[in-house]
């Protein structure tokens, strides 16, 4: 075994007695970037909180030509429409959850921007913008507000609104990330944090090919106990922790049978979602957690 795979990092743990993360044995992944080589995932025998080896101190080269599905490849047709509808739906949701008519909100790791352009769609009368590390924005906010992250601390308190949906659990250092994020609202602002599961009831089920391992590109995977345990830590007030079905089983099939999620594998997806969510829900697992927040 490696120096490395022995090395455990310093992960403040809201369970250990040490107030550290102990870490088991790793647990070997397929590298889903061709680009790291030997990858594997080690959690915490205290609150589950899983870390992604080898560590990666900045991982902008996995993102660099958007190819990862982070960035939801460019669909078009039944597949794209089917998306948006649900992006739609889903930004309907939030919005009524975080209860506030926000001026401006930032969607900070926007990915393909189609998610902050449906929300853009919602509000009207106010500023939606989205940032990500690329210089330029996505194809699904062209037209729209965008910001690269490297020009966003300039932006320091200015948001009323903040999400990061699905973007803490790609940095090795959740806890700076968050942080950063939480300067970009003013006081009293709100924000929106979501994640994967890592204890979701369907990753028993399929294993490795559960699409929310997603390794190296997840570098964190988050229990319940360490997703909040992070975001307290940074300081916000949680408001309401919410779990979320979010539709992944035309993905983990398409990771099952070695091909890309074409539309046939999305429409089955959709057909079993009923399914996914009455197991997520008999068994309080679900396959990500959001949290609301306030900051003081
Ligand atoms: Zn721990």
């Amino acid at each position: 075994m490696s120096q490395l795979r022995n090395f455990d990092p310093a992960v403040l743990c809201a369970v250990a007695p040490g107030g550290h993360c102990e870490f088991g044995q790793p647990r070997a992944f397929h590298d889903r970037s061709g680009r790291v080589g030997e990858v594997s995932v080690r959690r915490c025998r205290h609150c589950g909180h899983g870390i992604t080896h080898p560590p990666l101190a900045d991982v902008a080269f996995l993102y660099a030509d958007r190819a990862s599905q982070d960035f939801q490849p460019t669909t078009a047709g039944l597949a794209h429409r089917i998306k948006r509808l649900v992006f739609r739906l889903d930004a309907r949701r939030l919005l009524r959850q975080v209860g506030i008519k926000p001026r401006r909100t930032l969607d900070f790791g926007c990915g393909s921007g189609l998610f902050t352009r449906c929300l853009g769609d919602l509000q009207p009368g106010g500023e939606v913008v989205g940032s990500d590390f690329h210089e330029q924005p996505p194809a699904d906010l062209a037209g729209r507000l965008y910001v690269p992250n490297a020009e966003l601390d300039a932006q320091q308190g200015s948001y009323d609104l903040v999400l990061a949906m699905h973007v803490i659990e790609h940095d090795d250092d959740p806890a700076a990330l968050v942080r950063r994020i939480v300067a970009l609202g003013r006081t009293g602002s709100s924000f929106v944090f979501e994640v994967p599961n890592v204890d979701c009831a369907w990753a028993g089920v399929f294993g490795e090919a559960w699409d929310a391992w997603y390794v190296p590109f997840h570098r964190i995977h988050f229990s319940r106990t360490s997703f909040r345990a992070v975001i307290e830590r940074s300081g916000l007030v949680i408001e309401r922790e919410i779990d979320v079905c979010l539709p992944s089983l035309g993905r983990t099939l398409a990771n099952l049978l070695g091909t890309r999620n074409t539309l046939p594998l999305l429409l089955v997806g959709i057909a079993l979602h009923p399914i996914q969510w009455l197991g997520e829900r008999l068994t309080q697992k679900p396959s990500a957690l959001r949290i609301i927040a306030r900051k003081r």
